[in-house]
């Protein structure tokens, strides 16, 4: 197995070899230098050779340093230098590299191969002996801090005794002499700390370096990352050796890092930053202040005009954005990496339209190339980066819902709702949310909880309203009863405003500044060419007519989820909806739901009336009932007198309602089935509805879906009664028009799944609850599932929350076998997904894969949705 690649102008043996063996950072050197960009020549250790040296249980492979030798002879000879020469002395840099980027993994070491001998010989090579002391300093430094552990503190103590003895506070302002001095305290140092010399031999120093290197890849912070970032399945990190150029030589002479377009706003300008006589880190620590690229013009033209001819050679090599280092030694421009950008949404976007207009990249290629999840970037406003960086940040939660929301605090819906209705931006602070709490929820700028998780109540019902959502930030104590909350030992009450970042899951105090949504032309033109490439269909999850109206805005073909439970809420509608759950018969409950059939109706009218012409999936009532009634005696009290019942009546009703496991209990179509009355109510309003507006010429196209279903004779039923009561509205209408309504059922139980052959006679589309299927697949509930899922995460039994990501292994499959067996009854059976998975990315890829009609998800993932569907069918 070839264990080094050369890059040179004696040969390069790396290009187009993967970065799975070169790591991403050795690819690019020799990528670089075969199209002729001036680079160091080099050679990259394999990360062959490090998953070697983990697999011999941490020795260095026995022909290794032999090797290397050979690769070293070759760069002397290419650069007539000499490691360890008295004249002339060759020097390296050993540098890290694992196939993704790795940032701050290990130190890179330069000026490897400097020794009392060599060091003398660069003094004389360079007639600059300042400069070859400052090599040696930091070689000991850098050598002894990486490779052999030692405290970068005693160096840092070391250096300032020098610079008090020579009366200066500037590294720079230090003499030659001084230096000398300094590399002996070094080495003294080094001695004392390590019990060894400071290794004189150039190719013992080279070999510990590359030893300390593969050790730096499983050192707790780089195990930390990799865990973190979710990176897997690499062999280890590659070793770049490069001969070094010096920065550090003079007002000629000085280094710096760029971007070949702003990463922030994509706009096709240089962005980046250098500083003079300065070797390597010192850009980035931040010793001193950098100056723009845009300067570097004024200080080196010609230097600058190679910098902007290598930058577009870059670009058109890569079809990419790039992210470079380079260094100027006495005047003469070297590249020391490349590699792919990391960039905002809004960045991507831009770059990629720019590109297909430059003729860089195809149309195809532009919708590949945007990260589908980045587009809610552009959908919301977001707090002022450089204002948001400066804040001080209070807690953190879990980025249930993305944007930026500034506000006072509320401590109740009804205080919010209320201060709302005042004009007053409120940010709605609870332990957790409910689904009383809706009207609320929705008059908040924001909503923050200190408990719940990602599809918690608030999480969920903030998404699809776009409102930004931080949930479960532990580290909030509220006191709702006296409206304070405790946050990093402050406490806050109603009058205190804090920024809750729903894209971070940070909180800070105060009012930080926002800038609004850009939908600009690139973020449409982008969405056309999804739209081009993509066959599933991508349906909206709303409620309300502003919901419909904003998701048709951002390319919704329908609605896949028009839950009807929030729509109970409100004032009389509330009323209503407890007298029909506290009924003691039939009538009452008829009387009760007579109450809420004009609502309904008004309701539908208007949704149908935004989604003229597309397809609105209505679910039946679907949450348990003990949800809409209050469960405290002053609720309790109150209601008793609005209905005319003794308090205890109430009691006794609302404590006959307790279910040990509600979310396995009395609700979805069982409701129905024990009251037909309510099913009854809902189809009458839809038909109402639709008739209503298909004589306004709307083009209603209500389809009716009915929830929990477990079994063929459950589906059957209700299917009876639906299609009676569509009948009974349509003769009683006198209503002899066109109205085809679809009765379909959701496949969210696992029995549903497996017997979708049995269900698929009873109905004319599924859709698929993956929330629900997935707590039913795993058996975890969705609303507790937090208090272990961290847990899980990090020792890998889970790779991701499942009720972020489709399992698609085992919930997959379910839904798999559903499709398989309903199309073998009905090969039309129209199939969708309606859970929270239909806007994320990678369970849009699944849903395409196995043949779904359409995905259906939050308005604000829409968008997402059409370019995760287009990347699917690519
Ligand atoms: P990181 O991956 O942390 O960016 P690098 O390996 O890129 O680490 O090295 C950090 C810096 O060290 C580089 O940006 C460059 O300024 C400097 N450096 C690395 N190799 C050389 C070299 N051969 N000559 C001069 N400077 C170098
Ligand atoms: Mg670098
Ligand atoms: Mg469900």
């Amino acid at each position: 197995k070839k264990m080094i690649y050369y890059f040179g102008k004696t040969r390069t043996e790396g290009t187009g070899v993967s970065k799975s063996i070169l790591g991403g950072k050795g690819a690019n050197l020799a990528e670089m230098t075969s199209i002729g960009l001036p680079v160091p020549p080099g050679f990259t250790i394999t990360t062959e050779v490090c998953g070697d040296y983990y697999a011999n249980g941490g020795k260095m492979p026995a022909a290794l340093m032999a090797d290397v030798k050979t690769n070293v002879e070759t760069l002397e000879k290419e650069l007539s230098k000499k490691f360890g020469d008295d004249k002339n002395p060759l020097l390296l840099s050993v540098r890290s590299g694992a196939a993704v980027s790795m940032p701050g993994m290990m130190n890179t070491i330069l000026n490897l191969g400097l020794n009392d001998v060599s060091t003398a010989g660069l003094a004389k090579a360079t007639s600059n002996e300042r400069f070859a002391y400052d090599a040696y300093r930091r070689l000991i430094n850098m050598f002894g801090d990486v490779v052999m552990g030692v405290d970068h503190e005693h160096f840092e103590e070391a250096f300032d005794a020098i610079k008090k003895k020579y009366k200066t506070e500037e590294d720079t302002q230090v003499p030659a002499e001084g230096l000398k001095e300094l590399c002996d305290a070094y080495k003294a140092l080094y001695k004392k700390e390590t019990g060894e010399d400071f290794p004189q031999d150039p190719i013992k120093q080279l070999e510990k370096a590359v030893e300390a290197v593969f050790k730096s890849w499983m050192t707790n912070k780089a195990v930390k990352y990799r865990e973190i970032e979710g990176i897997r399945g690499l062999l280890g990190t590659a070793v770049n050796c490069q001969s070094m150029v010096y920065g550090n030589m003079g007002d000629d002479s000085g280094t710096g890092v760029a971007f070949t377009r702003n990463p922030n706003t994509g706009e096709n300008k240089f962005f980046g930053e250098f500083l003079i006589n300065a070797q390597g880190e010192d850009v980035v620590a931040g010793i001193r202040t950098p100056q723009p690229t845009e300067e570097m013009s004024k200080w080196n033209d010609p230097v600058y005009q190679e910098l902007m001819a290598i930058k577009t050679k870059l670009e058109t090599h890569y079809s990419e954005m790039q992210d470079i280092e380079f260094t100027i030694e006495k005047g003469t421009l070297y590249m020391l990496q490349t590699r792919t950008g990391k960039r905002t949404g809004m960045a991507a976007v831009k770059i990629a339209c720019d590109m297909v207009e430059e003729k860089l990249i195809t149309e195809k290629e532009a919708v590949l190339r945007v990260p589908a999840g980045d587009l809610t970037q552009l959908l919301l406003p977001s707090f002022d980066t450089a204002a948001w960086a400066k804040a001080e940040k209070i807690a953190k939660g879990l980025p249930a819902s993305p944007g930026a929301a500034v506000g006072k605090l509320a401590f109740t819906a009804e205080d919010a709702k209320a201060r709302a209705l005042k004009g007053e931006k409120v940010i709605l602070i609870r332990k957790e949310t409910s689904p009383e709490d809706v009207d609320g929820m929705h008059a908040a700028a924001g909503i923050l909880t200190s408990t719940g998780g990602m599809t918690s109540h608030a999480a969920v019902v903030a998404r699809g309203w776009g409102r930004c959502c931080i949930a479960g930030a532990a580290g909030v104590k509220i006191d709702a009863k006296n409206k304070t909350a405790v946050i990093s030992g402050k406490t806050y009450g109603e009058g205190d405003e804090l920024s809750i970042n729903g894209t971070s899951g940070e909180v800070a105090e105060g009012s930080i500044a926002t800038q609004p949504a850009l939908l600009s032309g690139d973020f449409a033109k982008l969405m056309v060419w999804a739209d081009k490439f993509r066959t599933l269909k991508v349906r909206t999850n709303a409620d309300s007519p502003e919901d419909s109206a904003r998701a048709r805005e951002f390319g919704a073909e329908g609605i896949g989820l028009c839950r009807t439970e929030h729509m109970f809420f409100g004032g009389d509608r509330t009323l209503a909806i407890r007298q029909m759950i506290v009924a003691n018969d039939e009538a009452t409950r008829r009387t009760a739901l007579a109450k809420l059939l004009p609502f309904q109706r008004e309701d539908f009218i208007g949704i149908f009336t935004a989604m003229n012409g597309l397809p609105v999936t209505v679910r039946l009532l679907d949450p348990p009932l003990h949800e809409f009634v209050p469960h405290d005696e002053k609720g309790q009290a109150e209601l008793a007198k609005e209905l005319g019942v003794s308090a205890a009546d109430i009691k006794a009703r609302v404590d006959s309602l307790h279910e040990f496991n509600p979310m396995l209990g009395h609700r979805g179509c069982r409701l129905s089935i024990t009251y037909p009355e309510i099913l009854e109510m809902q189809v009458t309003a839809i038909v109402e509805a639709a008739i209503e507006c298909t004589l306004k010429k709307i083009d209603a196209i209500p389809e009716i879906m009915i929830p929990l279903v477990g079994t063929e004779a459950e589906l059957k039923l209700l299917r009876r009664k639906t299609e009676e009561t569509i009948e009974a509205v349509k003769k009683a209408k006198n209503f002899t028009g066109k109205l085809d309504i679809l009765i379909g059922t959701m496949i969210e139980v696992p029995r549903a799944a497996l017997t979708a052959d049995e269900i698929a006679g009873q109905a004319d589309f599924f859709s698929f609850g993956t929330n629900d299927l997935t707590q039913m697949t795993f058996g975890f509930s969705r609303d507790d599932i937090n208090s272990f899922l961290p847990d899980y995460l990090s020792q890998d039994i889970l790779l991701v929350d499942p009720f972020q990501s489709l399992d698609t292994s085992g919930v997959g499959q379910l839904v798999e076998i559903a499709c398989k067996k309903g199309r073998s009854i009905k090969d039309k059976l129209k199939l969708g997904i309606c859970g929270e998975h239909g806007g994320d990315p990678a369970s849009v890829q699944f849903c395409h894969t196995v043949g779904l009609d359409y995905v259906s998800c939050s308005p604000f993932r829409v968008p997402i949705a059409r370019l995760a569907a287009a990347q699917a069918a690519l």
